[in-house]
């Protein structure tokens, strides 16, 4: 039980009193009480309920004012009437917009309140005025560009559309994390900063280390290869991921969150399968629990059926030809020509067998084949959400796959030493939780889809 002390110098009790309001109730007392906007319905008709959060609108008609007060569920209106206690209503309309209140107030039936119900309040206690003006609205209908919001993220935050966002992306995670538990993963973190790159890339922060040079890690890669050498066969990560990206896109962040699997015994079938349960049981638990919030951005979001399409990279070559487009076989697919794949499939689908060269040295080529990699991407329309493959498990060809894309294996060796001595094969994907979110909210900007996004202008908030 969670028991709060009183006196004891520091919590919200101290904070309630130093106001120094008259009328001030202790606040210990109002929180234990306090009820979201959603709450308030019909059956408390005629009772008190304890209500707190922001004043979005205040309209002060002169003997009766009409406060809408805004909580993490919704809104609800206060009613004041100057008559009923004239100390109260100067103290609730002189605030300013956005000032923060807790009020405790008498339950009733208006059938002209938005939602058909008002609280008269008897008691308020003012937690924070705000100041004016608001650096941008929370409520007008007028347009704010993307970086005003972002400047401002506590303040766009508190506007319904930009929650559902994050609302829709904490239930995208706990549906993959749910999936992933139930199939066996084991929960893993993995250091961030690191020595050498994960793919030998210039894409990566330099940090100083005492007197050492480190980097902050680009994908947990390597160290999830490693655990599959421990006996942990199945791990997964959620955790962030630095690339200093030099191209400023819509797709792209400085810092993004990876969703990282590694499993062992196993090939990269294994992988997509875990992979396309993973997006079913994510929008399966969006839609569950988010339907207000889809609702509000507009959204029709459906459960993907599995499997997902399959389709080779020789192929997708094939079909971007067949739209004017040409692709010679090895080289990348650039946007235009994943958009005339996707013109075909729609939704997700997966882009496998890519040519060896095109991956990273961990790819396992294809025996019969090595040109081609035992490698795929998951696609959404044009824009590739995860890369995942099985990987090369066998030391020798490890080292020479190394060599082949130019790296040096020395500077791999804490990574190679497990592979001497017992490592089974094994298969994983990293997927950008930006991108994913950012589908399955039909934003358009991946800024959208992260709290405090770090971009090439962008260091604060
Ligand atoms: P792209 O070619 O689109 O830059 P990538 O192939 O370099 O991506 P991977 O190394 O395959 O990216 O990373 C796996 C996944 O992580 C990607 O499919 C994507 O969803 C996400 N991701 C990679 N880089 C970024 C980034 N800079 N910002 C946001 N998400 C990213
Ligand atoms: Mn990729």
């Amino acid at each position: 039980m969670l028991v709060y002390s009183a006196g004891t110098g520091s919590g919200c009790g101290e904070r309630g009193y130093s106001r120094g309001e008259r009328w001030v109730i202790p606040m210990q007392d109002w929180l234990k009480d306090r009820i979201y906007s959603s709450a308030v319905t019909p059956s408390l008709y005629g009772s008190e309920a304890v209500l707190a959060g922001w004043m979005q609108d205040i309209r002060n008609l002169g003997g009766i004012a009409f406060i809408q007060l805004r909580d993490r569920q919704g809104t609800v209106q206060l009613t004041v009437i100057k008559k009923e206690n004239k100390e109260l209503f100067k103290q609730l309309t002189a605030l300013n917009r956005e000032s923060v209140v807790a009020v405790k107030g008498l339950v009733k039936e208006n059938r002209e309140a938005p939602g058909g119900v008002e609280v008269l309040p008897r008691a308020v206690e003012v937690l924070s005025a705000a100041a004016a003006p608001l650096p941008m609205g929370v409520v007008d209908k007028v347009g704010v560009e993307l970086d005003t919001r972002l400047n401002n993220r506590f303040m766009d935050l508190r506007r319904p559309e930009t929650a559902a966002v994050f609302r829709i992306r904490a239930s995208m995670l706990k549906g993959m994390r749910l999936l992933l538990e139930r199939e066996g993963f084991i929960e893993v973190h993995t250091p961030k900063i690191v020595a050498t790159a994960t793919e030998g890339g210039t894409a990566l922060f330099p940090v100083q280390y005492f007197e050492r040079k480190a980097f902050l890690n680009q994908s947990p890669q390597l160290f999830k290869q490693i655990m599959m050498a421990t006996g942990f066969d199945r791990v997964y990560e959620i955790g962030p991921a630095f690339r200093a990206e030099l191209h400023d896109t819509v797709r792209h962040l400085n810092e993004f969150t990876s969703i990282d699997i590694e499993m062992a015994f196993t090939d990269e079938e294994g992988a997509m399968g875990v992979l396309e349960r993973c997006l079913q049981s994510a929008v399966k638990l969006v839609l569950e629990e988010r339907p207000k919030e889809l609702g509000l951005l507009g959204l029709h979001l459906e459960e993907p059926a599995l499997p997902f399409k399959r389709l080779t990279y020789a192929k997708c070559v094939e079909i971007a030809g067949s739209k004017g487009i040409a692709v010679e076989w090895g080289q990348d697919l650039e946007m235009d020509a994943c958009k005339a794949v996707a013109e075909e499939t729609g939704g997700f689908y997966f882009i496998t067998r890519w040519p060896s060269a095109l991956k990273p040295f961990y790819a396992h080529p294809f025996e019969d084949n090595p040109k081609e990699s035992r490698s795929f991407d998951l696609m959404y329309g044009e824009k590739e959400i995860t890369s995942g493959a099985q990987r090369v498990h066998e030391y020798e060809l490890l080292v020479s796959r190394l060599r082949e894309q130019g790296l040096d294996p020395a500077s791999f060796e804490s990574y190679l030493q497990a592979f001497r001595y017992g490592m089974p094969p094994h298969a994983g994907w990293g997927l950008g939780a930006e991108r994913t979110v950012m589908i399955l909210t039909g934003r358009e900007n991946v800024r959208e889809a992260v709290l405090f996004p770090r971009d090439r202008r962008r260091l604060s908030p």
